[in-house]
């Protein structure tokens, strides 16, 4: 996978910004874990790095989408995808449980940049991803897109217990 590295001592004391659109970054990431989303409109990221005592301050959005499969429907849609986020992030204690995306190398100070934009575009991606909130879905017996067409299924789905109710004769 591609890697976002940025060399801390490089960073001038007032910080720097940078700009990511290398959608290459992205695509080799959701290969590599395996999220099944594909290309929609570029993914860009705005970075600001304000490097601070054993470690940074990082303030970043990405904005863009990504074209996934509705979960009712199964057709293709933009799923757009706007990150804000800002941290702090330094070198870990050596009794810290967590790793922390800066480390101390013989260069100085690193940055694993790719890390904590990866982890934000993974938390705005949708757990049950739906083209429209009212989409009608698949018809679960024919197959037929509901938002598109009306099948003669239809009006039996329904809660089941229902259509025993239905069934019932009223006896006078
Ligand atoms: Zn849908
Ligand atoms: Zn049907």
């Amino acid at each position: 996978m591609s890697e976002l590295l940025i060399t801390l001592n490089d960073i001038p004391e007032e910080g720097q910004e940078f700009v990511f659109d290398d959608q290459k970054y992205w695509s080799d990431a959701w290969k590599q874990f395996k999220v099944d989303v594909r290309e929609g409109d570029p993914l860009i990221s705005e970075v600001y790095i304000l490097p601070q005592e054993n470690g940074c301050l990082v303030r970043g959005k990405t904005n863009g989408s990504v074209t996934i499969a509705c979960d009712r429907c199964t057709v293709d849609y933009k799923h757009k995808i706007s990150t804000e986020f800002e941290e702090y992030e330094q070198v870990a204690d050596a009794d810290d449980p967590e790793p922390s995306p800066v480390v101390k190398t013989k260069e100085g100070l690193i940055l694993d940049l790719g890390a904590l934009l990866w982890e934000q575009f993974a938390m705005a991606l949708p757990i049950k991803p739906l083209c429209n909130d009212d989409c009608k879905g698949l018809c679960y017996k024919c197959g037929a897109d509901l938002n598109k067409e009306k099948c003669d299924c239809e009006k039996e789905v329904g809660d089941p217990r229902l259509a025993v109710l239905r069934n019932l004769k009223i006896k006078n």
